[in-house]
């Protein structure tokens, strides 16, 4: 019998994301030219490769920008690259999440109401790096609780936390905050997109004989959905683009999961998925 091929519930690019990817594409054929990135757009090769085909370039950082515009990521960046583009004449296109944006203002009023903060998050992270711009040198990060321990904490604490962390590492460092300090104000900063990929991915795996996950070697969120995938017991193959597809692996296979990280446009899915079918003989693939 043919196989079948499931994609999971949520998979692919996120709203942030596919945000960024938009406005970035249409500054390049209206903003001041050379439009230019801040860095990478997303996490992944093939999408920068695109960008830089309708036009738009990456430049590692303002000094690699000289003039036309930039393009600022979906991570966001701290106010002072902003204003530094302003100042060299350079049109900002600011792509910033607003799920970002809400943890830039929640640590900006949370430090004018007189609070210490604290990030949950991964240190050096652009990201939280960003968050820390906006916390006028007064946040401290931390993953895990353990980190606490080498600060010395004021008597009212605030927190908020990278989007992409889980509810566990918030539990986890807000348990350990309570124990220290009088007052502790949470702000929940956490981004479903993350964790409904991630749910979504093992659901799949532990049903699935062979899981195939799409996305930039260089994603973290991509290899993290490969990790999930791989221990639940399935067979799981990371592919960057569809032509690293075997037809090997979807021998005796009577359903193929397809999963992607949230730096992986849809088009690259229905690439991967359309050589899946033929490479495995599945006629039609339920998605
Ligand atoms: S993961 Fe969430 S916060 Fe981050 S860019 Fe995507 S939608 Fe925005």
């Amino acid at each position: 019998m043919a196989p079948r091929i499931e994609v999971a519930a949520h998979a692919g690019v996120c709203y942030g994301v596919e945000r960024a990817l938009d406005l970035a594409e249409k500054a390049a054929g209206t903003a001041p030219a050379p439009v230019r990135t801040l860095g990478p757009l997303i996490h992944n090769p093939l999408v920068v490769a695109e960008l830089a085909e309708r036009g738009v370039t990456l430049a590692e950082s303002l000094d690699g920008a000289d003039a036309g515009s930039v393009v600022i990521r979906a991570h966001g960046v701290v106010p002072e690259v902003i204003e530094d583009a302003r100042a060299r004449g350079l049109s900002v296109i600011d792509a910033t999440c607003p799920y970002v944006k809400r943890v830039h203002a929640a640590a900006e009023r949370l430090v004018s109401q007189g609070f210490q903060l604290i990030v949950v998050g991964e240190g050096g992270h652009p990201e939280v790096e960003g968050i820390m711009g906006h916390a006028d040198g007064r946040a401290r990060v931390v993953s895990r609780p353990e980190d606490l321990d080498g600060i010395e904490l004021e008597r009212r604490v605030g927190v908020v936390v990278q989007t992409t962390q889980t509810l566990d590492a918030l539990d986890a460092v807000v348990a350990e905050l309570l124990r220290r300090a009088d007052e502790v104000h949470v702000v929940n900063t956490i981004c479903s997109a993350t964790q409904e990929r991630q749910a979504a991915a093992r659901e799949l795996a532990a049903r699935a004989d062979v899981m195939v996950v799409v996305g930039g070697r260089n994603s973290g969120n991509t290899r993290r959905l490969a990790q999930i995938c791989a221990e639940s017991g399935t067979a799981t193959h990371h592919i960057e683009s569809a032509d690293e597809l075997r037809t090997a692996w979807f021998t005796d296979a009577a359903l193929i999961g397809v999963t992607a990280g949230a730096s992986t446009p849809a088009a690259h899915i229905e690439r991967a998925v359309a050589a899946i079918e033929r490479l495995s003989g599945a006629s039609d693939g339920t998605r």
